[in-house]
């Protein structure tokens, strides 16, 4: 079993995995560390990652890529609306108000969700890290931009589920750079003393992230993020490439924009370009052969001249630098480094920029590309049994402002903010309700959350009855921020009580009781309305136990349901000296509840699941037909090779023979290019069968000439 860590990038994805010795980043079957991400379809088959963006330009209305950005959003969402009219390919508004992805694939019309096509991505990393490792790949850890939101969220480990990943964590982009950097620290502050703060800056395709996070030695806290998630270095692609676009029309009178399939090479050359720009501040040249109409086109730049084009993008990226002393409440001289990370970093311009805000020079002591990778491994390895690695606890937050409400009964308030933004993650909340009936509550976003729906999810509570006194019940929800940075309602419970012999007083007992497996609690009555109590454990203790101890705590709970338990059975350590006297029984039953969120049904990932394992198999199909094929290929080169004159079969085979053999090879040869082009796997091993019992016997007897006595004596005579 292998625990490995994924960074899903807009453009690239990286694998790391964890072992015994530390953390590798695994390549792909092309030697490299990074897989873009790019799906692509043909009529017999899927092409994925390296292959699927080699093949782009010739068969663009078939290659999926930006997929990451639609997860989770509607087709009529303003923001995929902006992004679809740059996509080469066919999208459709679906039944359920999802984008549709419509390809030609098996020379058949299909349409595919961003999930699903995520899912057949990580079907393809998968695949890498199984052949680089030589095991089975289930466990992992995937990297999400600190800004997605529930939906975004739910979508991904939907992805995932139907790839056939067992997600321990989503972790948020540059909370999995923090972990890398600060893990190996031998000179971290110690626990007491004032933790050193540092800045993360990860500036990628299409977005921007920045965290600010305070270090002692064993832990991180993220004490804030900003982010842009409309700022990338694709955005300096697009502004140049507008620039060459007119340059193009006035001097060659050619409209890249008319042609798509110049546009995209114009794109992918004016990436190069940009690239080379940030190690270089002279005039550079950028040529595109065979451009359009025949004809080829050249034009130039200078950085300055990037800069001025793209002043935008660095204005959006300023504002994004000081958003996080804002959020952060940091001063520049209260950080100690600014980390950058992220192919755009490598841009002077934004090391200018990070200079200017923070007044100091961007550290480029973490790897760029693989930083992400890595902590989603080192968290995996932490999270998982099967590896060990150094403990390093991780108190992440989540961005956003949440709201629930629910019907108000007499007179109470209808909602209250349970999280407010930059609030620690993960995080339970619990809060009592009395009613005599079922109800509902519904979460929200009340931030400015990057999406135009702010629901989170609602749930129902049933089986709420009144007391056999018929007043209300005391009920309790658990409202948590989950391992994945994911909102819900994780658990309602009727609370009763019974008194025992002597004591009365036990709303407090009952509170501790609460602690002893919750968190942090806010309570609510339905006179008060929002009466806050914080009586819980620090919220330090209350994060790492969340993250380490999620299953167990499950386990715990589950226990007590509809089990008497007394209050001061010692369950909760840290109130039992001052509950000692009293003794109170109390009894919680948890109560069903019907939640309807974002994501998928289960029953929607079978069928999804299902559909993927036939691509999968299909895949395997058309791999195998064409290894069968170039083996029957590579046979008949060899043979052939070996049969001719002065080479080492040559004198093993009549004359006639050989040269009827010879003529049989060369016809095999024609017919792999004619019709045999395109025939199924038994035919090509049938035929390479065939041929064996001819060619077999001849290296047999080479072999066997070989290793007579004296017999390479007799060859060098020979020759
Ligand atoms: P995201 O983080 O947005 O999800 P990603 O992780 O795939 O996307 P990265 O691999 O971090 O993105 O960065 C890719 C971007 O960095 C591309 O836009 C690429 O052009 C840009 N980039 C890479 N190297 C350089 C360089 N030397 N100079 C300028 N830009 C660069
Ligand atoms: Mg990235």
């Amino acid at each position: 079993m292998s625990v490995i860590g994924i960074d899903f990038g807009n453009e690239s994805c990286y694998i790391a995995v964890a072992k015994a010795g530390g953390i590798e980043t695994i390549a792909n079957d092309y030697s490299l560390r990074g897989t873009p991400a790019c799906v692509a379809f043909s009529p017999k088959n899927r092409i994925l990652g390296v292959a699927a963006k080699n093949q782009m330009v010739t068969n663009m209305k078939n290659t999926v890529f930006g997929f990451k950005r639609l997860l989770g959003r509607k087709y009529s969402d303003p923001l995929v609306q902006k992004e679809l009219k740059h996509f080469p390919f066919k999208t459709e508004q679906r039944p359920d108000g999802g984008i549709g992805i419509r390809v030609n694939y098996l020379g058949e019309d299909n349409v595919f969700s961003p999930e699903q096509i995520t899912a057949m991505l990580f079907t393809k990393l998968k695949d890498i890290a199984a052949t680089a490792l030589q095991t089975q790949i289930n466990d992992c850890v995937i990297s999400v931009p600190s800004y997605f939101t529930n939906a975004e969220r739910n979508a991904l480990l939907n992805a995932a589920s139907i790839s056939g990943l067992n997600v321990l964590r989503l972790m948020n982009e540059t909370t999995a750079t923090a972990l890398t950097y600060g893990i190996y620290k031998q000179d971290l502050p110690a626990p007491e003393e004032k933790p050193r703060n540092v800045v993360f800056v990860d500036f990628g395709h299409s977005s921007l992230q920045v965290a600010a996070c305070a270090f002692n030695k064993g832990k991180l806290r993220v004490l804030a993020t900003a982010s842009d998630p409309q700022c990338g270095g694709r955005d300096i692609d697009t502004a140049v490439a507008e620039y060459f676009c007119q340059d193009f029309l006035t001097r060659f009178k050619l409209d890249p924009k008319k042609n798509q399939r110049a546009y995209q090479r114009l794109l992918q050359e004016v990436e190069k370009l940009k690239k080379q720009m940030s190690a270089n501040s002279t005039r550079l040249p950028l040529n595109i052969e065979c451009f359009m109409e025949e004809r080829d086109v050249s034009g130039d730049m200078q950085r300055a001249q990037m800069e001025q084009i793209c002043a935008d993008t660095f204005t959006k990226v300023e504002r994004t630098l000081r958003a996080i002393l804002h959020n952060a409440k940091l001063r520049p001289e209260d950080i100690s480094s600014v980390e950058v990370v992220g192919g755009s970093t490598r841009i002077p311009a934004v090391k200018a920029l990070i200079e200017q805000v923070f007044g100091k020079q961007a550290s480029t002591t973490l790897n760029q590309d693989e930083a992400v990778a890595r902590g989603c491994a080192l968290q995996c390895a932490m999270l998982s049994p099967a590896v060990r690695v150094r403990e390093f606890a991780v108190a992440d937050v989540q961005p956003y402002a949440v709201r629930l409400a629910w019907d108000a009964a007499r007179g109470e308030d209808g909602d209250m903010e349970v999280f407010p933004a930059f609030h620690a993650a993960p995080f339970s909340k619990m809060l009592t309700f009395y009613r005599k009936e079922p109800f509902t509550v519904s979460a929200y976003y009340s931030d400015q959350v990057p999406y135009p729906d702010t629901f989170i999810g609602q749930w129902h509570i049933r089986d709420v009855q009144p007391t056999s006194e018929g007043e209300s019940q005391k009920v309790k929800l658990k409202v948590r921020v989950n391992i994945h940075g994911i909102i819900t309602v994780a658990s309602a419970s009727l609370v009763e009580k019974k008194q025992d012999a002597s004591q009365n007083d036990n709303v407090e007992m009952e509170n501790s009781n609460e602690n002893a497996n919750s968190s942090q609690e806010a309570a609510m009555d339905t006179n008060g309305g929002q009466d806050q109590q914080q009586n819980g454990p620090d919220n330090q203790e209350v994060r790492e136990d969340e993250m380490k101890g999620e299953p167990q705590q499950k386990q715990s709970w589950t226990q007590r349901v509809g089990q008497w338990f007394t209050g001061d059975n010692g369950d909760d350590k840290k109130d039992k000296s001052k509950d000692k006297s009293k003794k109170v029984l109390v009894k919680t039953v948890e109560l069903p509840i019907d939640a309807r969120t974002h994501g998928y049904s289960q029953q929607e990932l079978n069928t999804y699941m299902e559909q993927e394992g036939k691509m999968q198999a299909q895949d395997r199909q058309e791999k195998e037909r064409a290894d069968a094929r170039n083996a029957l290929e590579e046979y008949v080169y060899e043979l052939r090779g070996k049969l001719s004159e002065g080479e080492s079969l040559h004198d093993f085979v009549a004359e006639d023979q050989r040269s009827k053999l010879v003529n049989q090879l060369d016809a095999l040869e024609q017919w792999l290019y004619d019709e045999g082009e395109d025939q199924n796997r038994q035919v090509y091993s049938d035929k390479l069968t065939e041929l064996r019992t001819e060619g077999e016997p001849i290296k047999q007897r080479r072999l066997e000439f070989e290793l007579r006595p004296g017999a390479l004596d007799d060859l060098a005579l020979a020759i």
